[in-house]
């Protein structure tokens, strides 16, 4: 099978398992959706979920977000990590929302690259969960799951992200992403498996008899 044959097939495969997408970080809005995501780097979504709650309840809109001491803020998301830094990040960017940008999210990926805590992933998220604009942002399962499935050499997660864009038809990336998540937390964790155990290997390849170690990004 050819690498855009297994494309294919995963694509299908996971769209039958996973018809629905729902987006794993509870938001209310563009501008709660990119607090939870940077609140997600090296946290789980579902201790994040537990955490923005109260964070939102007390501000969910830059202008309110700014106007709380990063104190408060670190004090709630504690749990997620990071805090010290993750606070001085959502303070700052509140506020250069609220200074440059009339108090909105810009749906610009650059521009959210500039705001402090945004890397490419998380604005790839916001692009595409808020806004519609496809993406691939290339979490630690996706470079993962692109790798065990040879759809990458996997030498950075900016490889796998530019391999993924090739190989998928750019109106499957945002609904895709999610699925390859949704399949890695299921089934293909961290741990390593032997590349056989899953139906959708065995599949893609029935001659494999050992196991695909992936490599860190
Ligand atoms: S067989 Fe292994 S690599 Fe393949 S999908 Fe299952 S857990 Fe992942």
């Amino acid at each position: 099978m050819t690498r855009a044959e297994r494309a294919a097939l995963i694509d299908r495969r996971l769209a039958e398992l996973y018809p629905e997408t729902p987006i794993p970080l509870d938001h209310r809005d563009p501008f709660t959706l990119l607090i939870a995501v940077l609140l997600s780097a090296q946290c789980t979504d579902a201790r994040v979920n537990q955490v923005t709650p109260a964070l939102f309840d007390l501000a969910d809109t830059p202008e309110a977000m700014a106007a709380l001491p990063v104190e408060v803020i670190q004090g709630i998301i504690r749990p997620c990590g990071l805090s010290p830094r993750k606070a001085a990040a959502i303070s700052g960017l509140s506020k250069i929302l609220l200074e440059k940008h009339g108090g909105k999210v810009p749906a610009d990926f650059d521009l959210l690259e500039e705001l402090p805590g945004v890397g490419h992933k998380t604005a790839s998220v916001v692009m595409a969960q808020s806004f519609g604009v496809p993406a691939f942002p290339v979490d630690t399962h996706i470079h993962r799951l692109a790798q065990r499935w040879e759809l990458t050499s996997g030498r950075s997660v900016e490889q796998t992200e530019r391999d993924l864009k090739k190989i998928f038809p750019r109106d499957h990336w945002n609904r895709l992403h999610l699925r390859i998540i949704f399949y890695g937390r299921e089934h293909c964790t961290a741990r390593g498996c032997d590349g056989t155990v899953c139906p959708l290997c065995r599949e893609l390849f029935p001659r494999r008899k050992r196991g695909k170690m992936a490599k860190k990004s």
